[in-house]
């Protein structure tokens, strides 16, 4: 467990922190805020049910700061219609209920784990002094080996000059006292010093005595702590998908660009854009995208604009679905974000990260998945004011293609087209 080192109380406040981690940005109306606040709290049941406690008390946290809190920072909060405000407030009330009863558990979660990591560090701390005392009681050992054999060598060598000058000894007494046969050995060989004894060297066969310097064994490297590592996933069960940006992934359904494309036909012939709004839902971190909404529009050549958002917000209602990004038509240009649909972009994308924008050009044939630049392209277009088209930086672009949407073969999507009901 990654962050089972981490004491549990902070642990508690760090995925309080996290979750309160929600910005308002002016620029947004408040009703999309509202939306949000709604998906929010369906992302937080799902997570629920799932039993996935840590994310769905992140999510009920985003709620509870965002309506309980940031809202209210908001130009527009005196504009709210106190009937949303009151419905809000009632579901602030079950979602401080339900974060609070999801505390004790992810609490005792939390204790229980950091318990298992303390365990751990003991035995592993057992286990290293146990090592370093054997390799201590090696290196000993090597050494007092080491000092014998040097001894010994010593003392063969005192025992082999002690010999050598008896026997010089002997020969100056012989030399005195006896004739010498010019012909025959100087010294008896019963008195020849016996040769330097080897080195009794068990390792090797030298001959010759070499004093050995005891080489220090490189001490054994301390076993490596992974969970003694700073964490920096502390929430990885969040972002558990392999893309660039740890984004859920969304299933988009592998028939959505045709589908959409045939009913933009009779627009796209006549060089009008349109567009849909994608909705779908949350399972097992999975987005899956279910529906396109063609709502109420007044489109032209190179732009497209919906009218009567709130009725699209009670189509989402019916089937408690999340607002996953928008779709819409280039019917002469390639597929790519035009500065107006950067703009139209960024609130899907800051009030739900992984919102995609789909682009299918008629002329090209092309179908583009983009996102804004987390970065750079949300910091440019959030705080660019400029209406219509009007030229950004280009180089890198501020848009790219999304690597987490993924088309998924099994999936069909279900196309809602509104145009022709009745306002
Ligand atoms: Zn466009
Ligand atoms: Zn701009």
């Amino acid at each position: 467990m990654a962050s089972s080192h981490i004491e549990p109380t902070v642990r508690l406040r760090n995925l309080f922190d996290k979750g309160s981690a929600v910005e308002v940005n002016r620029n947004i109306p408040i009703r999309r805020y509202y939306r949000s606040c709604q998906e929010l709290i369906r992302m937080a049941g799902v997570y629920f049910e799932e039993k996935n406690y840590e994310n769905s008390y992140v999510y009920y946290a985003k709620f509870i700061v965002l309506s309980f809190e940031k809202l209210k920072t908001h130009p527009e909060f005196n504009k709210v219609p106190p009937a949303e405000k009151a419905a809000n407030k009632k579901t602030l009330k079950i979602a401080f209920d339900r974060a609070e009863k999801l505390k004790p558990a992810l609490k005792r979660k939390y204790e229980e784990e950091y318990k298992r990591y303390k365990e751990n560090q003991k035995q592993e701390e057992e286990k290293r002094k146990k090592e370093e005392e054997e390799e201590r009681k090696r290196k000993e050992e090597i050494k007092k080996k080491a000092e014998e054999e040097q001894m010994n060598a010593f003392i063969q060598e005192q025992r082999r000059k002690e010999l050598e000058l008896e026997r010089l000894a002997i020969v100056a007494e012989f030399a005195d006292k006896v004739k010498v046969d010019d012909n025959g050995p100087l010294v008896p060989a019963d008195f020849a010093p016996p040769p330097p004894e080897p080195f009794n060297d068990i390792a090797t066969n030298t001959t010759t005595y070499k004093p050995q310097p005891t080489v220090p064994t490189p001490p054994a490297l301390p076993s490596y702590d992974r969970s003694l590592k700073p964490d920096k996933h502390i929430f990885s069960s969040l972002t558990q998908s392999k893309n660039k940006y740890g984004l859920r992934t969304i299933l988009s359904p592998a028939d959505l660009p045709t589908k959409f494309m045939q009913l933009a036909h009779s627009n796209t012939s006549r060089n009008i854009e349109t567009c849909g709004v994608l909705f779908g839902k949350l399972a097992n971190e999975v987005f899956v995208i279910t529906h396109v909404l063609i709502p109420h529009q007044k489109g032209a050549p190179d732009s497209c604009d919906t009218t009567r958002e709130e009725d699209m917000w009670d189509f989402q209602d019916q089937y408690d679905g999340i607002c996953l990004g928008w779709i819409h038509t280039h019917p002469s240009q390639t597929a790519f974000l035009s500065s107006v649909d950067m703009h139209t972009h960024y609130p899907y994308q800051c009030l739900m990260p992984e919102s995609v924008a789909i682009v299918c050009s008629g002329k090209f044939n092309e179908v583009g998945y983009f996102m804004l630049d987390p970065g750079r392209g949300m910091n440019e277009i959030g705080k660019c004011r400029k209406p219509g088209f009007h030229p950004h930086p280009t180089t890198p672009p501020l848009f790219e293609s999304c690597d987490h949407v993924k088309p998924s073969p099994t999936d069909a999507v279900h196309i809602v087209d509104w145009r022709l009901k009745p306002m």
